[in-house]
């Protein structure tokens, strides 16, 4: 799937934007502070109804605006249509093709992609939170009901972290009470870690065959899903995931409610990524950590495809720069002609010049694109 046009009015440093892409490389070219990154968010946003740099959606309306708009034009193999997201201080309104819709997850999954930002390069080193971040982000927007289960999970999940905090406080226990929301919690937690580890295993697949390719064979890549459950492995069914984690909350309720918090469940769990029989966290060297994470990052490209049955608009930003050249000329060898792509970069590199075939090249300064 490419997006072909699209529109910005007062986003971030956009105040009007109109603009038509290559289905194949573009590369948007521009000193520091003028929007190369607001327009690959904005890209994001349009696929995800979310920012990857805020969790404040405000913060993306051009400053002393009230509103902003944004609208895409996607094409798939099925044919193209229309993504519309309107902000402003009340909330978000979503739109397909003219029409609204409800709830956002709705809206969330038509329109792939996959950003790779610096900060993505700790993805490895970065603390349990990042990678469970990932997980959901990019599971949510390849499974619609993966996206349902994670939101309502959450809801529950707070409900349950402020009752044990209550009783904590007050140590009147409502036992019923807390059976059923441990209950629920158990629902959809065991529902998503039955589904992050049937996706890890696809995902991993591809990430280790990239990661073998990038370090010319020497490395080998896997993962490990550590759940904060008991004897749960790539085998294990969901009525077996279902039954260890109830085993695990009998097991802690007592220093649960000592603690006042949940402990057992996916927002617990953490990714491993081992190399060559090591853990890369603990025992890799800086490089095989960044090059583990473009490897694992990348490999999302497939994944989307093999699950969508399109390949997803992958969004670069500055990332070049960070990869030596050996990895860059991989890098870019792997996305050619396969995926739209959207790099930024403060000038054209030589390796860009001399892989990067026919690409759009636009120049943005303070909030304005023109074509070079
Ligand atoms: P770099 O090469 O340094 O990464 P960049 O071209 O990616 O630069 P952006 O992050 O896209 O830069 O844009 C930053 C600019 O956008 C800043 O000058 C900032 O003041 C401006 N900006 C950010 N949010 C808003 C907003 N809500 N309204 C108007 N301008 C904004
Ligand atoms: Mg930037």
């Amino acid at each position: 799937m490419h997006i072909r046009k699209l529109n910005l009015k007062n986003f971030r440093n956009y105040e009007k934007l109109d603009i038509e892409f290559s289905p194949k490389i573009n590369i948007l070219l521009g000193k520091n502070a003028q929007g190369k990154t607001n327009l690959l968010e904005s890209i994001y946003f349009l696929a995800l109804a979310r920012s990857p740099r805020t969790s404040n959606d405000k913060e993306l309306i051009m400053f002393k605006q009230k509103e902003t708009y944004l609208k895409g034009e996607i094409v798939k193999q099925s044919g193209k249509f229309n993504l519309e997201l309107f902000l402003n201080n009340k909330g978000k309104k979503a739109k397909v093709n003219h029409l609204e819709k409800s709830k956002l997850s709705q809206y969330v999954g038509n329109f792939n992609v996959v950003l790779f930002a610096p900060e993505d390069l700790s993805l490895v080193k970065g603390s349990p939170g990042v990678r469970r971040k990932f997980i959901d982000i990019e599971f949510g927007q390849i499974d619609n009901l993966y996206l349902h289960l994670s939101s309502n999970y959450k809801k529950i999940l707070n409900q349950r972290n402020q009752y044990l905090k209550k009783i904590k406080s007050n140590s009147k226990l409502d036992t019923v009470y807390l059976d059923v929301l441990t209950e629920q919690l158990i629902g959809y937690g065991a529902k998503i870690v039955h589904k992050r580890i049937s996706y890890l295993q696809k995902l991993e697949n591809y990430a280790s065959q990239l990661h073998k390719k990038v370090t010319n064979d020497t490395e080998n890549l896997s993962f490990k899903y550590i759940c904060s459950v008991d004897n749960v492995d790539k085998d294990s069914s969901l009525e077996e995931i279902e039954a260890q984690m109830k085993a695990k909350f009998a097991e802690v309720r007592k220093r649960e409610i000592f603690q006042g918090v949940s402990l057992v469940g996916p927002h617990r769990d953490d990714l491993k990524f081992i190399v060559n029989g090591k853990d890369v966290q603990t025992y890799g060297s800086q490089g095989q950590q960044r090059t583990t994470s473009l490897s694992v990052k990348i490999s999302e490209v497939d994944l989307v495809k093999q699950c969508t049955g399109e390949y997803p608009v992958l969004l670069l930003d500055d990332v070049l720069s960070e990869l030596d050249a050996n990895r860059q000329t991989y890098l870019l060898k792997a996305i050619q002609d396969k995926v739209q792509t959207f790099l930024t970069s403060p000038d054209i590199s030589n390796i860009m010049r001399d892989l990067i075939k026919d690409p759009k090249i636009f120049e943005i300064e303070k909030g304005e694109v023109s074509t070079v």
